[in-house]
């Protein structure tokens, strides 16, 4: 049996999205910028595809900027918002479990002689508007944390964070790359001036995003360039990605609540199956504020790579830590924000359900999972 359980890693394209999407690639391939009647059958398409994402969280089509992905979106947030208002202050404040798109940039930025705060979280991956109401000055010119964790599914306070960033003259973005289409996102409820979303993350298709700018607010473009994109962002329109991400937006707010409930039930009877049948496993993250296909869990003694490998072989696909980071030796930055030892870290798998998961699929991964994992202890130095 294959069993996907790597949905925040990405997803597969839906087939009604595709089908959307066909088009653009051949008959309909004009540059949604021309004058002419191709150029013009795309730009419709693309202003369409404005509307829809703009429908699904809240704001004006105006308002809506296409990006080549999350990574960018959130590359352009912060550099945009540091380029344009270093002369009020060169504060910048984010969350410690920030995806590597923004804590990348924001090492880049404190190179260039920018400050950044980063704001711890408590055990469940929240983070701290305390300290945030502490350190937020009138030099701050963005404070940005995620709605969702990518790794813990941990969902952020976010509204209550702009009210304190707000209060005193910041601009807010959240990185929504792991919450749209899982949790209701609105930005107007939300009250953040900037958000970044991904359509690889939402049965659409990759390298495509979104940046969410409220009107009003000033950003300096990232990608120079041609008049696209209101001259905000360069580049001739993906046009066939950008009609994805709005097919894909569109079906994913709509079947949101059924979709999560059926996902949510799936996620919990796995954990405490897997809580059930596999001493010394932790469930990490909250039980609360939390993505409804996310469960992180650690299982002591052993590495998480050697079950990621375990269960592969069984045709069951999971990741460790985040998919960015994998690879690396690093014990995860959000596991250790939120107080995990080095091995435990190491010893935490992601498992996230999606769409297409089943509940037989929930019994063969505990099944193979509790087979792997008794296996891998037996060889493990450390429950001698
Ligand atoms: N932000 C978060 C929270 C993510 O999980 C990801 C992808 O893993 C990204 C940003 C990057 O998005 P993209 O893959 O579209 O560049």
């Amino acid at each position: 049996m294959n069993v996907y359980l790597d949905h925040s890693a990405t997803t597969p394209v839906d087939p009604d999205v595709l089908n959307q999407m066909l088009p653009y690639f051949s008959d309909s391939f004009g540059n949604a910028n021309s004058l002419h009647g191709y150029g013009r059958t795309a730009g419709q398409a693309v202003d369409r595809a404005r509307t829809q994402v703009a429908r699904a969280i809240g704001c004006k089509p105006a308002e809506v900027y296409f990006t080549s992905g999350g990574t960018e979106s959130d590359n352009w947030a912060l550099k945009g918002i540091a380029a344009k208002h270093a002369g009020k202050g060169k504060h910048i404040i984010l969350s410690k479990i920030e995806h590597a798109a923004m804590l990348s940039c924001a090492r880049q930025l404190e190179a260039q002689g920018f400050r950044v705060t980063y704001l711890d979280v408590d055990g469940e991956g929240v983070v701290d508007l305390e300290q945030l109401k502490r350190v937020v000055d009138d030099e701050t010119i963005l404070v940005s944390c995620m709605l969702a964790n990518n790794e813990i599914g941990t969902i952020e306070p976010i509204r209550e964070l702009a009210e304190i960033a707000h209060a005193h003259g910041a601009i807010v973005h959240t990185d929504a790359v792991q919450a749209v289409g899982s949790i209701p996102v609105d930005v107007r409820a939300l009250g953040v001036d900037l958000l970044s979303l991904s359509g690889h993350k939402i049965y659409g298709p990759k390298g495509i995003g979104v940046l969410y700018k409220k009107t009003g607010v000033a950003i300096e473009p990232l990608i120079a360039g041609g008049h696209q994109e209101r001259t905000m962002r360069g580049g001739t329109t993906n046009v066939p990605s950008v009609v994805g991400l709005g097919a894909a937006i569109e079906k994913a707010v709509r079947d949101l609540d059924a979709n999560a409930a059926r996902i949510a039930a799936l996620r919990d009877d796995f954990v405490q199956k897997v809580l059930a049948a596999i001493p010394d496993a932790i469930y990490n993250g909250s039980r609360t504020h939390r993505l409804p296909g996310n469960a992180n869990l650690s299982f002591k003694y052993i590495e998480g790579e050697s079950i990621l490998q375990m269960l592969d072989i069984q045709g069951v696909a999971v990741s460790t830590g985040s998919a960015c980071s994998s690879g690396s030796l690093e014990p995860s930055h959000v596991m250790l924000a939120i107080g995990c030892s080095i091995p435990q870290s190491h010893s935490s798998i992601r498992f996230s359900f999606g769409r297409s998961n089943t509940p037989e699929q929930v019994d063969y991964v505990v099944e193979k999972l509790a087979k792997a994992i008794g296996t891998l202890r037996a060889m493990s130095p450390l429950t001698r």
